[in-house]
């Protein structure tokens, strides 16, 4: 029951921001992000309705995906190397990470193999720190630019991992910066570019991230608990 009602109250969360910002609630999705969790929490998410789940590693959703319903869209979150795009091409609903012109042809490799299309967002690295993956927000455009010639990728907007900070209010910058970003983007009218999925907010900020425009929030400990590691 836990489970159920800690996404019930994320939910809320959810609603109530979007009510504040003059936005519906359908317009934002929950990832629950699964990463270290075993697949019975997995199961009890999906059975209080989730369809959306998050994962850092490839090996993990390889372990997981099959003990699980299929209709899960699973969203790879985390660094991505090129020689496991193969594994995961035929598995995931969206790859968040994409962060360079040398992933982008990896994935259009295994995709044009498989024949599908893969929708992918650009991991932006907008409070530009050291330990972050990411591109800066001034490179952003040129990557979007590269992939959007790629037949079997679609770019669907932008992804960032802002910042851990004790206050929210603090990356609310960092959130309307990149929602910025994404407009911009958006204005140069790009074919085969969509700039419509604003990924951002996790746990400790995803209430500030939805009143600044996030798309999708990507939520672990608020729903799971904290992650053990050992
Ligand atoms: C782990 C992770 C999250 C979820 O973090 P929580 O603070 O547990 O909600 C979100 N996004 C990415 C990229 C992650 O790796």
């Amino acid at each position: 029951m836990q489970i159920q009602d800690n996404i019930r109250h994320v939910e809320q969360v959810i609603a109530d921001a979007c009510a504040r910002s003059g936005r519906s609630k359908e317009d934002v999705t929950l990832i629950a992000v699964t990463k270290t969790k075993p697949v019975a929490l997995l199961q009890e998410a999906y059975d209080a309705g989730v369809r959306d789940f998050g994962e850092n590693k490839v090996q993990e959703i390889l372990e997981k995906y099959d003990q699980l319903p299929h209709d899960i869209r699973w969203h790879l979150i985390g660094h991505l190397q090129t020689n496991k795009v193969k594994y995961i091409a035929d598995k995931v609903a969206m790859i968040h990470s994409l962060d360079s012109a040398h992933l982008a042809q990896a994935i259009e490799k295994e995709c044009a193999k498989i024949g599908r299309v893969m929708p992918v967002l650009i991991q932006v690295n907008v409070a530009d720190e050291d330990t972050k993956f990411g591109v800066s927000c001034s490179e952003t455009e040129g990557l979007v630019r590269v992939v959007s010639e790629m037949p079997h990728l679609k770019v669907c907007g932008l992804m960032t991992v802002a910042p851990y900070v004790t206050d929210p209010e603090d990356n609310r910058e960092t959130f309307s910066k990149l929602h910025k970003l994404l407009l911009d983007i958006a204005g140069q009218n790009i074919d085969n570019v969509d700039m419509n999925v604003l990924s951002m907010g996790m746990s400790g900020d995803y209430e500030t991230a939805v009143e600044e425009g996030a798309v999708m929030v990507r939520v672990g400990t608020s729903i799971f608990g904290v992650r053990d590691y050992r």
